[in-house]
C-alpha cells in the first residue's frame, strides 16, 4: 500500500453532498435551490464599505484576533441585543466564516477521545470537525414534525466524556429554533456533566412568524460554559466573503485563538472593515431581512405543496424539509439526482443530514434564499414532476 495517499482522517468522511448538488445544478443547468446562498445583492453600503477598505489600502494582515473595531461591533452588538457582557479584547476571534470559527473551536477545546453531542439532522459540517478533532459524536435524534428532542434520550448521550454539545438554533436543515425551555434543559445537563455548549448561531436574524432567537449565552450560568458563533455569511448576504467569528469565554478563547492563527492567519482585512458597517446597519434591515424571508418561506411552501410535498414549515433559517415518500421515485438521492437531471431542480438529499441514514431516505431539502424568480422558475419545472396520488 502506497503512502502517497491521502491521511485517514480526511479519508473518514465524504465530500460535501450540498457543494455537490450545486456541481450538479450547473451541469444540468437547474435552477439551485440547494446550497444556501442568496442570489439577490449584497447591501449596497456594505458593499460599498469594502470597496472604500481596499482603496483606503486596508490590504495587509489584521491583528491575527481580527480588526479591533470588528472585535468591538461584534462584542457591542451582542451585548445590546442580548445583555450578555463580551470583552472585545479578549473574547472575540475573527474567523474565516463560521466554518472556520466552529473547527478552531472544536480543535481548541477537544482532546482525542472526548464525545461531543450531536442533534440529527445536522448541518454536515459537524461530523468532519469532530473527526479532525480526533473526538467522538454522540447523536441525538430530532424528531419530525415539530423536531422535539427526547430528554432521556438526551440525558443518556451525556457520560463523564461528555466535553461538548453542538447546537445550532435557527437550525439547518429544519428551520427548528430551540425554545428557552429547550435549550435550560440542555443547559441543566451541561452543568451536571460539566460540558460546554458550541452554539452555532449564524441564522440568528432570520426567524419567523413571532418566534425569537435565544442564545445559549443567555441561559443561566451559561455565559461561562458557551462559544457562541456566527458569521456575516447570512445575515449580509455575503457567504462568498468568508468572515465569522467565536465569542468564547475568557480561559478558552486563548486557545481558540492558537488555532486560528495557525490555520488560516486572519479572515480577510477590507471584508473585516466592511463588517463594522454591515454591523451598524439600522435595525429596519434586519426586519426587511426576516419578512423578506418569511414572504420567500410561505412562497416555496405553497409551491411544494401545491406539487404533492409534504413540507416541515421552518421557523428560522431559510430551508424547507420535504417528504416525498408519496412520490414513489426511489429514496432521497434518487429523487434529487431525478429532480435535478429531468426535471432542473437541484435540492440536497435528506440522508446527508443523518447518521443513520435511514431516517433521512424519504426527505429532501430545499433553500429559499433565492430571488422571486428563481423560485418561480424551479414551480414551472417542478410543474413537470408527477403529483403523487391522492395530493391536490
Ligand atoms: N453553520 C450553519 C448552520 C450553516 O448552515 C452554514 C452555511 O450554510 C454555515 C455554518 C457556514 O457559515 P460560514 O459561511 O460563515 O462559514
Amino acid at each position: 500500500m502506497s503512502r502517497l495517499n491521502g491521511s485517514r482522517k480526511p479519508a473518514q468522511f465524504k465530500e460535501s453532498v450540498i457543494r455537490e448538488m450545486t456541481r450538479l445544478a450547473q451541469q444540468h443547468g437547474a435552477v439551485n435551490l440547494s446550497q444556501g446562498f442568496p442570489d439577490f445583492p449584497a447591501p449596497e453600503a456594505v458593499k460599498a464599505a469594502a470597496r472604500d477598505a481596499i482603496t483606503a489600502e486596508v490590504n495587509q494582515y489584521t491583528v491575527t484576533w481580527g480588526a479591533p473595531q470588528l472585535r468591538q461591533a461584534v462584542a457591542r452588538d451582542f451585548t445590546r441585543r442580548y445583555g450578555v457582557p463580551v470583552d472585545p479584547e479578549v473574547q472575540v476571534t475573527v474567523c474565516c466564516g463560521a466554518t472556520e470559527a466552529m473547527v478552531a473551536t472544536m480543535l481548541g477545546t477537544l482532546d482525542p477521545g472526548d464525545e461531543v453531542v450531536v442533534f440529527e439532522p445536522f448541518y454536515e459540517n459537524y461530523g468532519p470537525d469532530a473527526i479532525l478533532s480526533d473526538a467522538v459524536i454522540r447523536y441525538v435524534t430530532l424528531h419530525e414534525p415539530d423536531w422535539t428532542f427526547d430528554p432521556e434520550a438526551l440525558a443518556a448521550a451525556f457520560n463523564h466524556r461528555t466535553r461538548a454539545i453542538i447546537i445550532n438554533s435557527p437550525h439547518n436543515p429544519t428551520g427548528k429554533v430551540f425554545t428557552r425551555d429547550e435549550l435550560a434543559a440542555i443547559a441543566e445537563l451541561c452543568h451536571r456533566w460539566d460540558v460546554l455548549a458550541i452554539t452555532d448561531e449564524i441564522y440568528e436574524h432570520i426567524i419567523y412568524d413571532g418566534c425569537r432567537h435565544v442564545p445559549m449565552a443567555t441561559i443561566d450560568g451559561m455565559a461561562d460554559r458557551t462559544v457562541t458563533i456566527n458569521s456575516l455569511s447570512k445575515t449580509y448576504s455575503v457567504t462568498g466573503w468568508r468572515v465569522g467569528w467565536a465569542i468564547a469565554p475568557p480561559r478558552l478563547a486563548g486557545a481558540i485563538r492558537k488555532v486560528h492563527d495557525f490555520l488560516t492567519v486572519g479572515a480577510a482585512a477590507p471584508l473585516q472593515a466592511a463588517g463594522v458597517t454591515a454591523l451598524s446597519l439600522p435595525e429596519t434591515y434586519y426586519v426587511e431581512l426576516a419578512t423578506g424571508y418569511q414572504r420567500r418561506r410561505d412562497m416555496l411552501l405553497e409551491l411544494l405543496e401545491s406539487r404533492g410535498f409534504a413540507c416541515f414549515k421552518p421557523e428560522g433559517a431559510y430551508y424547507v424539509m420535504t417528504d416525498i415518500a408519496d412520490f414513489g421515485l426511489g429514496d432521497d438521492t434518487e429523487f434529487a439526482r431525478y429532480l435535478v437531471s429531468e426535471i432542473g431542480v437541484a435540492a440536497v438529499p435528506g440522508s446527508s443530514f443523518y447518521r443513520d441514514q435511514a431516517l433521512g431516505r424519504t426527505k429532501v431539502r430545499f433553500t429559499f434564499c433565492k430571488r422571486d424568480e428563481t423560485l418561480q422558475a424551479a414551480a414551472r419545472k417542478l410543474d413537470a414532476l408527477r403529483a403523487p396520488a391522492g395530493s391536490t
